[in-house]
Protein backbone atom coordinates (compact mmCIF):
# COMPACT_ATOMS: atom_id res chain seq x y z
CA UNK A 1 0.00 0.00 0.00
CA UNK A 2 2.86 2.39 1.17
CA UNK A 3 4.58 1.35 -2.34
CA UNK A 4 1.40 2.57 -4.15
CA UNK A 5 1.20 5.75 -2.77
CA UNK A 6 4.94 6.35 -3.24
CA UNK A 7 4.38 5.84 -7.12
CA UNK A 8 2.24 9.15 -7.10
CA UNK A 9 5.44 11.20 -5.63
CA UNK A 10 7.77 11.91 -8.06
CA UNK A 11 9.90 12.86 -6.10
CA UNK A 12 11.31 9.46 -5.25
CA UNK A 13 12.12 9.31 -8.98
CA UNK A 14 14.16 12.42 -8.95
CA UNK A 15 15.66 12.57 -5.83
CA UNK A 16 15.84 8.18 -5.44
CA UNK A 17 18.78 8.46 -3.06
CA UNK A 18 17.03 10.98 -0.09
CA UNK A 19 15.55 10.09 2.51
CA UNK A 20 13.03 13.18 2.97
CA UNK A 21 12.17 13.93 6.79
CA UNK A 22 11.04 17.34 6.78
CA UNK A 23 7.22 16.99 5.93
CA UNK A 24 6.72 19.14 9.00
CA UNK A 25 8.10 22.33 7.13
CA UNK A 26 6.37 21.27 3.68
CA UNK A 27 4.73 18.19 2.20
CA UNK A 28 5.81 16.10 -0.35
CA UNK A 29 3.32 16.85 -3.67
CA UNK A 30 1.86 14.17 -5.26
CA UNK A 31 1.52 13.77 -9.41
CA UNK A 32 -2.13 14.92 -9.66
CA UNK A 33 -1.51 17.95 -7.11
CA UNK A 34 1.05 18.73 -10.11
CA UNK A 35 -1.07 18.17 -12.70
CA UNK A 36 -4.10 20.31 -11.24
CA UNK A 37 -2.06 23.35 -11.18
CA UNK A 38 -0.33 22.68 -15.01
CA UNK A 39 -3.71 21.82 -16.14
CA UNK A 40 -5.56 25.09 -14.97
CA UNK A 41 -2.54 26.94 -16.45
CA UNK A 42 -2.27 25.27 -19.46
CA UNK A 43 -6.20 24.35 -20.25
CA UNK A 44 -8.43 26.91 -18.70
CA UNK A 45 -5.81 29.74 -17.34
CA UNK A 46 -8.88 32.49 -17.15
CA UNK A 47 -10.16 34.53 -14.18
CA UNK A 48 -13.08 33.69 -11.83
CA UNK A 49 -15.96 34.91 -10.85
CA UNK A 50 -16.19 37.96 -13.14
CA UNK A 51 -16.27 36.40 -16.04
CA UNK A 52 -19.62 35.54 -18.29
CA UNK A 53 -18.11 33.21 -20.25
CA UNK A 54 -18.40 29.62 -19.60
CA UNK A 55 -14.31 29.12 -19.26
CA UNK A 56 -14.56 31.51 -16.30
CA UNK A 57 -18.00 30.00 -14.97
CA UNK A 58 -16.52 26.53 -15.25
CA UNK A 59 -13.00 27.65 -13.91
CA UNK A 60 -15.27 29.83 -10.85
CA UNK A 61 -16.97 26.02 -9.97
CA UNK A 62 -14.07 24.35 -9.55
CA UNK A 63 -12.79 26.83 -7.09
CA UNK A 64 -16.12 27.41 -5.47
CA UNK A 65 -16.25 23.23 -5.31
CA UNK A 66 -12.59 23.28 -3.49
CA UNK A 67 -13.76 25.98 -0.71
CA UNK A 68 -16.39 23.55 0.25
CA UNK A 69 -14.16 20.54 0.14
CA UNK A 70 -11.59 22.51 2.53
CA UNK A 71 -13.91 23.62 5.38
CA UNK A 72 -15.38 19.92 5.45
CA UNK A 73 -11.84 18.30 5.24
CA UNK A 74 -11.43 19.86 8.99
CA UNK A 75 -15.53 21.12 10.03
CA UNK A 76 -18.79 19.21 10.02
CA UNK A 77 -21.00 22.36 10.87
CA UNK A 78 -22.70 23.36 7.49
CA UNK A 79 -22.35 26.97 8.45
CA UNK A 80 -18.67 27.13 8.16
CA UNK A 81 -17.38 28.17 5.20
CA UNK A 82 -13.64 28.85 4.24
CA UNK A 83 -11.81 31.86 3.31
CA UNK A 84 -8.91 31.56 0.79
CA UNK A 85 -5.74 32.57 2.33
CA UNK A 86 -1.65 32.43 1.41
CA UNK A 87 -1.82 29.57 4.35
CA UNK A 88 -1.89 29.31 7.71
CA UNK A 89 -0.23 32.61 8.74
CA UNK A 90 -2.05 34.90 6.99
CA UNK A 91 -5.47 33.06 8.20
CA UNK A 92 -4.00 33.52 11.65
CA UNK A 93 -3.47 36.97 10.61
CA UNK A 94 -6.56 37.54 9.59
CA UNK A 95 -8.28 36.07 12.19
CA UNK A 96 -6.16 38.36 14.94
CA UNK A 97 -6.78 41.28 13.13
CA UNK A 98 -10.94 40.39 12.60
CA UNK A 99 -11.42 39.49 16.21
CA UNK A 100 -9.74 42.47 17.92
CA UNK A 101 -11.00 45.23 15.88
CA UNK A 102 -13.61 47.52 17.29
CA UNK A 103 -15.51 47.72 13.96
CA UNK A 104 -16.42 43.81 13.98
CA UNK A 105 -19.87 42.91 15.85
CA UNK A 106 -18.91 39.96 17.83
CA UNK A 107 -20.94 40.79 21.02
CA UNK A 108 -23.81 38.90 19.36
CA UNK A 109 -22.20 35.54 19.20
CA UNK A 110 -19.71 35.72 21.88
CA UNK A 111 -20.43 36.68 25.86
CA UNK A 112 -17.21 38.35 26.18
CA UNK A 113 -16.94 40.72 23.74
CA UNK A 114 -19.93 42.62 26.42
CA UNK A 115 -17.76 41.88 29.24
CA UNK A 116 -15.59 45.48 30.47
CA UNK A 117 -12.66 43.67 32.07
CA UNK A 118 -9.42 43.77 30.69
CA UNK A 119 -9.61 41.84 27.09
CA UNK A 120 -7.23 39.31 27.07
CA UNK A 121 -5.95 36.51 24.72
CA UNK A 122 -5.08 33.07 25.94
CA UNK A 123 -2.25 31.37 23.86
CA UNK A 124 0.31 28.68 24.91
CA UNK A 125 4.27 28.66 25.14
CA UNK A 126 4.27 25.77 22.69
CA UNK A 127 2.72 27.96 19.70
CA UNK A 128 4.31 28.80 16.48
CA UNK A 129 5.04 32.14 15.69
CA UNK A 130 2.51 32.56 13.36
CA UNK A 131 -0.15 32.32 16.56
CA UNK A 132 2.00 34.61 18.55
CA UNK A 133 3.14 37.61 16.77
CA UNK A 134 0.36 38.17 14.51
CA UNK A 135 -1.93 38.39 18.06
CA UNK A 136 1.22 40.42 19.87
CA UNK A 137 0.79 43.19 17.01
CA UNK A 138 -2.89 43.57 17.40
CA UNK A 139 -2.97 43.46 21.19
CA UNK A 140 -0.56 46.35 21.49
CA UNK A 141 -2.19 48.35 19.43
CA UNK A 142 -6.04 47.55 20.65
CA UNK A 143 -5.40 47.49 24.57
CA UNK A 144 -5.69 43.50 25.09
CA UNK A 145 -3.26 41.56 27.39
CA UNK A 146 -1.71 38.52 26.28
CA UNK A 147 -1.57 35.16 28.70
CA UNK A 148 0.24 31.82 28.01
CA UNK A 149 -0.58 28.74 28.96
CA UNK A 150 3.14 27.66 30.61
CA UNK A 151 4.63 23.91 29.10
CA UNK A 152 7.16 21.64 31.12
CA UNK A 153 10.27 20.81 29.65
CA UNK A 154 9.19 18.34 27.44
CA UNK A 155 7.00 20.45 25.38
CA UNK A 156 3.23 19.30 26.85
CA UNK A 157 1.37 21.67 28.55
CA UNK A 158 1.66 22.24 31.93
CA UNK A 159 -1.00 24.50 33.47
CA UNK A 160 -1.11 24.91 37.16
CA UNK A 161 -4.67 23.95 39.19
CA UNK A 162 -6.64 26.68 39.20
CA UNK A 163 -4.91 28.57 36.07
CA UNK A 164 -7.76 29.48 34.14
CA UNK A 165 -10.23 30.07 36.91
CA UNK A 166 -7.59 32.83 37.78
CA UNK A 167 -7.61 34.28 34.30
CA UNK A 168 -11.08 34.33 34.15
CA UNK A 169 -11.22 35.91 37.25
CA UNK A 170 -8.66 39.37 36.01
CA UNK A 171 -9.53 38.95 32.77
CA UNK A 172 -12.39 38.52 29.91
CA UNK A 173 -10.33 36.18 28.01
CA UNK A 174 -12.24 36.88 24.46
CA UNK A 175 -9.90 34.51 22.17
CA UNK A 176 -8.34 31.37 22.99
CA UNK A 177 -5.95 30.59 19.72
CA UNK A 178 -4.05 27.05 20.45
CA UNK A 179 -2.22 24.86 17.98
CA UNK A 180 -3.22 20.84 18.13
CA UNK A 181 -0.24 19.61 17.26
CA UNK A 182 3.28 21.32 17.56
CA UNK A 183 5.63 21.10 14.81
CA UNK A 184 8.88 20.54 17.09
CA UNK A 185 7.50 17.71 19.28
CA UNK A 186 4.43 16.14 17.14
CA UNK A 187 2.40 16.60 20.50
CA UNK A 188 -1.18 16.31 19.90
CA UNK A 189 -2.25 18.61 22.71
CA UNK A 190 -5.48 17.60 24.19
CA UNK A 191 -7.82 21.23 23.83
CA UNK A 192 -10.35 20.05 24.97
CA UNK A 193 -10.54 21.33 28.43
CA UNK A 194 -9.76 24.86 26.84
CA UNK A 195 -12.55 24.33 24.18
CA UNK A 196 -14.88 24.00 27.40
CA UNK A 197 -13.42 27.13 28.81
CA UNK A 198 -14.05 28.87 25.44
CA UNK A 199 -17.87 27.61 25.34
CA UNK A 200 -18.09 28.50 29.28
CA UNK A 201 -16.39 32.09 29.22
CA UNK A 202 -17.92 32.87 25.79
CA UNK A 203 -14.52 32.91 24.25
CA UNK A 204 -13.65 32.30 20.74
CA UNK A 205 -11.90 29.61 19.73
CA UNK A 206 -9.39 29.35 17.36
CA UNK A 207 -7.06 26.10 16.01
CA UNK A 208 -3.63 26.96 14.52
CA UNK A 209 -4.17 23.17 12.38
CA UNK A 210 -1.49 23.64 10.15
CA UNK A 211 0.17 20.08 11.60
CA UNK A 212 -3.17 18.73 12.69
CA UNK A 213 -4.73 18.86 9.42
CA UNK A 214 -2.61 16.08 8.14
CA UNK A 215 -2.27 13.94 11.26
CA UNK A 216 -5.42 14.13 12.97
CA UNK A 217 -8.01 15.75 10.72
CA UNK A 218 -10.77 14.01 12.99
CA UNK A 219 -9.47 15.52 16.16
CA UNK A 220 -9.80 19.35 14.63
CA UNK A 221 -13.57 18.03 13.74
CA UNK A 222 -14.57 16.86 17.31
CA UNK A 223 -13.20 19.93 19.35
CA UNK A 224 -15.82 22.04 16.33
CA UNK A 225 -13.38 25.51 17.04
CA UNK A 226 -14.78 28.84 16.00
CA UNK A 227 -11.64 29.62 13.69
CA UNK A 228 -9.12 26.90 11.91
CA UNK A 229 -6.59 28.04 9.83
CA UNK A 230 -4.68 25.48 7.88
CA UNK A 231 -1.81 25.37 4.17
CA UNK A 232 -2.33 23.17 1.53
CA UNK A 233 1.12 22.84 1.68
CA UNK A 234 1.37 20.89 4.61
CA UNK A 235 -1.34 18.42 3.25
CA UNK A 236 0.45 17.11 0.13
CA UNK A 237 -0.72 20.73 -1.60
CA UNK A 238 0.99 23.17 -3.35
CA UNK A 239 2.56 26.87 -1.29
CA UNK A 240 0.84 29.96 -1.23
CA UNK A 241 -2.69 28.63 -0.55
CA UNK A 242 -4.60 27.52 2.33
CA UNK A 243 -7.97 28.64 4.50
CA UNK A 244 -9.19 29.81 7.47
CA UNK A 245 -12.27 28.54 8.01
CA UNK A 246 -15.25 30.12 10.44
CA UNK A 247 -18.78 30.18 10.99
CA UNK A 248 -20.24 32.47 8.14
CA UNK A 249 -22.28 34.64 9.96
CA UNK A 250 -19.72 35.30 12.38
CA UNK A 251 -17.69 36.51 9.15
CA UNK A 252 -20.19 38.28 8.33
CA UNK A 253 -20.25 40.54 10.92
CA UNK A 254 -16.22 41.34 11.25
CA UNK A 255 -14.45 43.79 10.05
CA UNK A 256 -12.91 43.79 6.43
CA UNK A 257 -9.02 43.36 6.06
CA UNK A 258 -7.97 44.33 2.96
CA UNK A 259 -9.64 46.17 0.22
CA UNK A 260 -9.38 45.64 -3.75
CA UNK A 261 -11.31 44.54 -6.52
CA UNK A 262 -13.68 41.40 -5.97
CA UNK A 263 -14.59 42.51 -2.26
CA UNK A 264 -17.16 45.12 -2.76
CA UNK A 265 -21.08 45.34 -3.48
CA UNK A 266 -20.73 49.40 -4.23
CA UNK A 267 -17.81 51.86 -4.67
CA UNK A 268 -18.33 55.63 -4.12
CA UNK A 269 -15.66 58.22 -4.04
CA UNK A 270 -15.68 58.42 -0.11
CA UNK A 271 -17.04 54.67 1.03
CA UNK A 272 -17.95 51.28 -0.16
CA UNK A 273 -19.71 48.16 0.49
CA UNK A 274 -18.36 45.10 0.73
CA UNK A 275 -19.78 41.30 -0.36
CA UNK A 276 -20.80 38.95 2.50
CA UNK A 277 -18.26 36.30 3.52
CA UNK A 278 -16.58 35.03 2.34
CA UNK A 279 -16.08 37.54 -0.29
CA UNK A 280 -15.39 40.33 1.42
CA UNK A 281 -12.12 38.68 2.76
CA UNK A 282 -10.97 37.96 -0.55
CA UNK A 283 -9.80 41.03 -2.24
CA UNK A 284 -7.47 40.79 -5.90
CA UNK A 285 -6.91 37.76 -8.21
CA UNK A 286 -6.64 34.64 -5.65
CA UNK A 287 -4.25 31.92 -6.66
CA UNK A 288 -6.92 29.80 -8.96
CA UNK A 289 -4.09 27.39 -10.24
CA UNK A 290 -3.20 26.65 -6.69
CA UNK A 291 -6.65 26.42 -5.66
CA UNK A 292 -7.39 23.54 -8.68
CA UNK A 293 -3.91 21.71 -6.74
CA UNK A 294 -5.42 22.44 -3.33
CA UNK A 295 -8.58 20.10 -4.56
CA UNK A 296 -6.73 17.38 -5.86
CA UNK A 297 -4.48 17.36 -2.27
CA UNK A 298 -7.52 17.28 -0.23
CA UNK A 299 -9.04 14.44 -2.47
CA UNK A 300 -5.40 12.75 -2.28
CA UNK A 301 -5.63 13.19 1.96
CA UNK A 302 -9.01 11.80 1.48
CA UNK A 303 -8.47 8.20 -0.75
CA UNK A 304 -5.72 7.85 1.51
CA UNK A 305 -7.16 8.51 5.03
CA UNK A 306 -6.72 5.45 6.79
CA UNK A 307 -2.90 4.96 5.37
CA UNK A 308 -1.90 7.80 6.71
CA UNK A 309 -3.74 7.43 10.19
CA UNK A 310 -2.05 3.64 10.28
CA UNK A 311 1.45 5.10 9.15
CA UNK A 312 1.48 7.77 11.80
CA UNK A 313 1.17 5.07 14.26
CA UNK A 314 3.82 2.52 12.54
CA UNK A 315 6.25 5.10 12.15
CA UNK A 316 5.93 6.35 15.52
CA UNK A 317 5.79 3.02 16.98
CA UNK A 318 9.37 1.98 15.23
CA UNK A 319 10.85 5.11 15.59
CA UNK A 320 10.10 5.52 18.82
CA UNK A 321 11.65 2.06 19.92
CA UNK A 322 14.73 2.83 17.62
CA UNK A 323 15.69 6.23 19.34
CA UNK A 324 14.83 4.01 22.95
CA UNK A 325 17.21 1.17 22.04
CA UNK A 326 20.23 4.07 20.53
CA UNK A 327 19.93 5.87 23.73
CA UNK A 328 19.22 9.40 21.64
CA UNK A 329 16.87 11.66 24.08
CA UNK A 330 13.96 13.06 21.65
CA UNK A 331 11.04 15.98 22.83
CA UNK A 332 7.91 15.14 23.99
CA UNK A 333 8.61 11.29 24.33
CA UNK A 334 6.04 9.70 26.44
CA UNK A 335 3.10 12.70 25.41
CA UNK A 336 -0.38 11.12 25.58
CA UNK A 337 -0.63 11.29 21.78
CA UNK A 338 2.55 12.25 19.33
CA UNK A 339 3.32 11.79 15.42
CA UNK A 340 5.98 11.06 14.26
CA UNK A 341 8.30 13.89 14.42
CA UNK A 342 11.42 13.90 16.42
CA UNK A 343 12.98 16.91 18.09
CA UNK A 344 16.50 15.81 19.14
CA UNK A 345 19.63 17.02 20.62
CA UNK A 346 23.38 15.11 20.40
CA UNK A 347 25.19 16.26 23.28
CA UNK A 348 28.20 18.57 22.10
CA UNK A 349 26.39 19.20 18.39
CA UNK A 350 24.94 21.67 17.59
CA UNK A 351 21.88 21.19 15.84
CA UNK A 352 22.67 22.86 12.66
CA UNK A 353 25.94 20.75 12.26
CA UNK A 354 23.51 17.75 13.11
CA UNK A 355 21.75 18.47 10.42
CA UNK A 356 24.63 19.12 7.74
CA UNK A 357 26.10 15.99 8.90
CA UNK A 358 22.64 13.97 8.06
CA UNK A 359 22.98 15.88 4.41
CA UNK A 360 25.74 14.14 4.40
CA UNK A 361 23.97 10.69 4.76
CA UNK A 362 21.44 12.07 2.08
CA UNK A 363 19.37 12.44 5.38
CA UNK A 364 16.82 15.55 4.93
CA UNK A 365 15.82 17.09 8.10
CA UNK A 366 15.84 20.61 9.74
CA UNK A 367 17.42 21.98 12.64
CA UNK A 368 16.83 25.62 14.33
CA UNK A 369 14.41 26.64 16.76
CA UNK A 370 11.64 25.82 13.87
CA UNK A 371 10.01 29.29 14.62
CA UNK A 372 8.98 28.13 18.53
CA UNK A 373 11.18 30.53 20.30
CA UNK A 374 9.42 30.51 23.33
CA UNK A 375 9.04 26.59 23.22
CA UNK A 376 12.68 26.47 22.98
CA UNK A 377 13.17 28.33 25.98
CA UNK A 378 11.21 25.75 27.89
CA UNK A 379 12.65 23.12 26.35
CA UNK A 380 15.88 24.80 27.47
CA UNK A 381 17.54 24.65 24.72
CA UNK A 382 18.33 26.86 21.46
CA UNK A 383 17.75 25.09 18.68
CA UNK A 384 16.92 21.29 17.91
CA UNK A 385 17.47 19.00 14.77
CA UNK A 386 14.17 17.64 13.39
CA UNK A 387 13.16 14.74 11.66
CA UNK A 388 9.09 14.67 10.77
CA UNK A 389 7.25 11.64 8.95
CA UNK A 390 4.62 11.11 6.33
CA UNK A 391 2.60 8.74 5.36
CA UNK A 392 5.41 8.25 2.46
CA UNK A 393 8.27 7.45 4.96
CA UNK A 394 9.21 3.75 5.72
CA UNK A 395 10.84 1.85 8.54
CA UNK A 396 14.33 1.58 6.51
CA UNK A 397 13.99 5.48 6.01
CA UNK A 398 14.16 5.33 9.89
CA UNK A 399 16.85 3.04 10.46
CA UNK A 400 18.95 5.41 8.00
CA UNK A 401 18.51 8.11 10.13
CA UNK A 402 19.40 5.95 13.73
CA UNK A 403 22.63 5.12 11.36
CA UNK A 404 23.17 8.76 10.05
CA UNK A 405 22.94 9.76 13.56
CA UNK A 406 25.15 7.09 14.85
CA UNK A 407 27.74 8.81 12.16
CA UNK A 408 27.39 12.39 13.70
CA UNK A 409 27.57 10.61 17.49
CA UNK A 410 31.06 9.09 16.00
CA UNK A 411 31.96 12.33 15.16
CA UNK A 412 31.80 14.08 18.01
CA UNK A 413 32.46 11.20 19.73
CA UNK A 414 28.96 10.78 22.00
N1 LIG B 1 1.63 26.78 12.73
C1 LIG B 1 2.34 25.64 12.82
C2 LIG B 1 2.12 24.72 13.99
C3 LIG B 1 3.28 25.33 11.84
O1 LIG B 1 4.00 24.21 11.94
C4 LIG B 1 3.45 26.22 10.75
C5 LIG B 1 4.48 25.96 9.75
O2 LIG B 1 5.40 25.21 9.96
C6 LIG B 1 2.66 27.38 10.70
C7 LIG B 1 1.76 27.61 11.71
C8 LIG B 1 2.78 28.33 9.57
O3 LIG B 1 2.36 27.74 8.36
P1 LIG B 1 2.62 28.48 6.98
O4 LIG B 1 4.08 28.79 6.92
O5 LIG B 1 2.20 27.48 5.95
O6 LIG B 1 1.78 29.70 6.97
Amino acid sequence: MVDKLRAEFPFFSFNPKIVYLDSGATALKPQRVVDALNFYNTHESVNIHRGVYQLSQRATNTVEDVRKKAAAFVSSSPEHVAVFTRGTTEGLNLAAHILTSTKSNLADFFASYKISKTPAILLSESEHHANIVPWQIFAQERGYKLLYIPVDSEGKFNAPKGFLQSLAEKYSVRIVALSLQSNVTGILHDLSPYRTFADEHGAVFVVDAAQAVVHAPHEIKKLNPDFISYSAHKLFGPTGIGVLVAHKKVLDACDVYQGGGGMINLVEHEKSTYLDAPGKYEAGTQAIGEIYAFGKALEFAEEYKELIHTQDINLREYGDEKFHNAQIRFFGDGARMRSPIYSFEIPGAHAHDTGTLLDEQNVAIRAGHHCCQLLMQALKVSATARASLAVYNTRDDVDKLIDAIGYVRKIFRK
